[in-house]
């Protein structure tokens, strides 16, 4: 496994990449319209699926080429029943200067019973998915009855210490946008951060069409229109612009992927559950780590293939070119 590991994920523009998604699973406990299709998506082989401690020596490799924090995602992630043991096993990782930030990505339905434990073995924050606080719309957007135990998630969070808890909606014009204000006072009333994304291109079902996005403009209107709002611009690499509720500590954030692209400051990579690197959510290539560890490549090839793949990162994503092409994996495969 040796091998000297030189030099950052540095790309052709210059950015340089801190940030690791890993995708611990494609499967799911939800079937997000936006997402995945009602029967789901054929599911990975179990054979190509990284072990996790394949998955912890590609992070320790990208930590030696300068990633400072780690994000945990899915499909969903607390599905992987050696999820605690993952994170345990990245949070003792070390890089030279700061702590190794480990978050995670969740719709929240196991956190009543995973918060505490996973808190306890080194994760320091969640996001957790939260698109409607209606029973029954939540049924429509996630063919699933289960808006009570995200809400018990999301008090499992809490109680546990991880902070902040952050809420992500997706807003579908005509499904739920009327809740933009009142998802924004659920998060104050609780001491939550409400973030909004803008729908991207990235379902299985690729029935994304721009005329029905909900802009982030429009999103901010919808707060404004209950709630005044104090910029506070972008917080550092992080794709949301934030604003301050004017009154409260609390922030509200938009990630506008599509009408604000925020690719000049990009600083992430992605590694699926079955070890692909990944230079963009909206990547059409991908290095496969997986083959080149089961061929028995040492650290310092498995850097160098992470330090190409970067550097060929193009400049944007290009949604808005009209010959923008959806990548063939979808959101749930590659890691939201
Ligand atoms: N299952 C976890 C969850 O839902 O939080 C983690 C994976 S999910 C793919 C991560 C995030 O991606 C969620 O906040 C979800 O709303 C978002 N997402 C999924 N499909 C999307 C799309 N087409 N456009 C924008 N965001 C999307
Ligand atoms: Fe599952 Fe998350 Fe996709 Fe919903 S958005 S189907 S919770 S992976």
């Amino acid at each position: 496994m040796g091998g000297a590991v030189t030099g950052g994920l540095v790309d052709r523009f210059g950015r340089v990449h801190r940030d690791l998604r890993i995708s611990l699973t494609d499967r799911c406990s939800l079937r997000c319209t936006y997402c995945m299709p009602a029967d789901g998506v054929p599911w990975l082989a179990s054979a190509t699926l990284l072990s996790t401690d394949e998955l912890v020596r590609l992070a320790r490799v990208a930590v030696g080429l300068g990633v400072r924090s780690v994000r945990l995602t899915g499909g969903e992630p607390l599905l992987r029943p050696d999820v605690v043991d993952v994170v345990r096993a990245l949070a003792g990782l070390r890089t030279p200067d700061a702590p190794l930030e480990l978050s995670l990505t969740t719709n929240a339905l196991r956190l009543p019973e995973l918060a505490a434990p996973l808190r306890e073995a080194g994760l320091a924050r969640v996001n957790i998915s939260l698109d409607t606080l209606r029973a029954d719309r939540f049924v429509e957007l996630t063919r699933r009855d289960r808006l009570a135990d995200t809400l018990a998630g999301i008090e499992a969070a809490k109680a546990a210490g991880l902070a902040p808890v952050k809420l992500n909606a997706l807003v579908m014009r005509g499904v739920n946008d009327d809740e933009i204000a009142d998802l924004v006072e659920f998060a104050i009333d609780r001491g939550l951060e409400m973030r909004f994304i803008e729908h991207m291109p990235l379902d299985a079902g690729h029935t994304w069409r721009r005329e029905s996005m909900v802009t982030g403009e429009e999103i901010l209107g919808a707060v404004s229109e209950r709630f005044a709002l104090e910029p506070l611009g972008h917080d550092g690499s992080a794709p949301a612009t934030l604003f301050r509720i004017v009154g409260t500590a609390a922030t509200v954030g938009v990630i506008a992927s599509v009408t604000g692209a925020f690719c000049e400051r990009c600083d992430r990579v992605r590694l699926t559950a079955d070890g692909q690197f990944r230079n963009c959510l909206f990547a059409h290539e991908e290095s496969d780590l997986r083959t080149l560890m089961r061929d028995g490549a040492d650290d310092a090839r498995l850097a160098d293939a992470m330090r190409a793949c970067v550097a060929s990162k193009r400049r944007g994503h290009g949604i808005d070119d009209p010959t923008f092409v959806q990548p063939a994996r979808p959101m749930s495969a590659i890691g939201g």
